[in-house]
């Protein structure tokens, strides 16, 4: 196949400042390495802007056991750099660099980075999503002091010590898994009395003897001055609060998808999740979405690899079709 696609690009100058490609990637997550694989191997040069993540969340996941072709599990980091490799033998680059500003109201697309500006004839948005909040007191103050988002980067540091995991979902019963490699135990907080994870998270935890739950149950404060000594826990049935003592606080409660940028140019819903077809198309044409930034049922790596292989694949048509034209 070949693409010769300087008829549709007005912009093709390429110089230190700004660069034209047929296909940019926002996003190294496993969405946007797939696609970075479909449209390398569609001999398109697709150009990837990584963001802060190379593999996504994914990355932070100590190890992925759902992931098919790996049944010994594989590890987070090791499957997104084993993406990116293969991605690059057919041809796709990689920079690592964040998007700060989008123009999606002409074709070329202008994408700008904080050094450089790029157009493109397509766009494949696969920025993901991010872990979300309690937003309580005490909270943002002691990230990094024992308050922690990922227990893959940060659960070393709790070696014999007592920690507390927030939530009841698939994350929270695996990050809390996987601290009793080090933790001396693991209190599980959720706010209702019925966990959300899947039946073997739920059989595993229950079974392990350093995990205990707090349900009905939310932490309304993070205590300590230089760092985490507890939180304050209020049952919501009964309104009684306690001081659960702890060390650390791991908070699992979901994401936000990371679409700030793209406000008012592309059809989202009230979350800020894009709105796209099952064929991945966005509101404008060009534009493409994969992963959890439109897909808010799945979130697993093999339907976000999928979903990016087909926005890359769309992505392709697309461009053989203004072409024709
Ligand atoms: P999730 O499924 O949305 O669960 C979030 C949990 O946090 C829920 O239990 C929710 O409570 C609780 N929560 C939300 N807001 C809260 C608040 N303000 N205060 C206290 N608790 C709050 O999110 P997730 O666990 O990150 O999973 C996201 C997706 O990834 C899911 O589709 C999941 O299946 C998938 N995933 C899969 C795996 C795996 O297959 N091994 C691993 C990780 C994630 P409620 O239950 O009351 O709503």
């Amino acid at each position: 196949m070949d693409f010769n696609l300087t008829s549709l690009s007005p912009v093709a100058e390429n110089s230190d400042s700004m660069e034209h490609v047929k296909v940019l990637i926002l996003g190294a997550g496993p969405a946007g390495l797939s696609a970075a694989l479909y449209a390398a191997r569609a001999e398109l040069n697709p150009l990837v802007l990584t963001g802060n993540e190379l593999g996504g969340q994914a990355s932070l996941t100590y190890t992925i056991e759902n992931y098919p072709g790996f049944p010994e599990g594989v590890g987070g980091s090791e499957l997104g750099e084993l993406f990116k490799k293969q991605a690059e033998r057919f041809g796709a680059r990689f920079e690592y660099d964040l998007a700060s500003e989008v123009d999606l109201s002409s074709r070329p697309f202008r994408v700008k980075t904080y050094s450089r500006e790029y157009t493109a004839d397509s766009l494949i948005i696969a920025t993901g999503a991010s872990p979300n909040h309690l937003n309580i007191p005490g909270e943002e103050l002691m990230v990094g002091r024992g308050v922690s988002y990922c227990a893959t980067c940060d659960g070393w540091f709790f070696k014999e010590k007592k920690v507390v995991v927030v939530g009841g979902g698939d994350s929270a019963l695996e990050e809390a898994l996987f601290l009793t490699r080090f933790a001396k135990t693991v209190t599980i907080i959720h706010r209702r009395d019925a966990l959300r994870a899947g039946a073997i998270l739920q059989r595993r935890a229950n079974e392990h003897e350093k995990i205990h739950f707090i349900l009905d149950s939310v932490v309304t404060e993070v205590l300590g001055e230089e760092k985490v000594t507890g939180v304050n826990v209020k049952n919501v049935k009964t309104g009684e609060e306690t001081v659960v003592e702890t060390d650390g606080i791991f908070i699992f409660i979901g994401h936000t998808p990371n679409t700030q940028m793209f406000a008012g140019q592309l059809e989202m819903d009230g979350r800020g999740i894009i709105i796209a077809d099952s064929l991945m198309h966005t509101s404008i044409p060009g534009v493409f979405a994969a992963g959890e930034v439109m897909d808010s049922t799945y979130r697993q790596v093999v339907t976000s690899a999928g979903m990016g292989a087909a926005a890359a694949i769309e992505a392709t048509r697309f461009l053989e079709r203004e072409e024709v034209r």
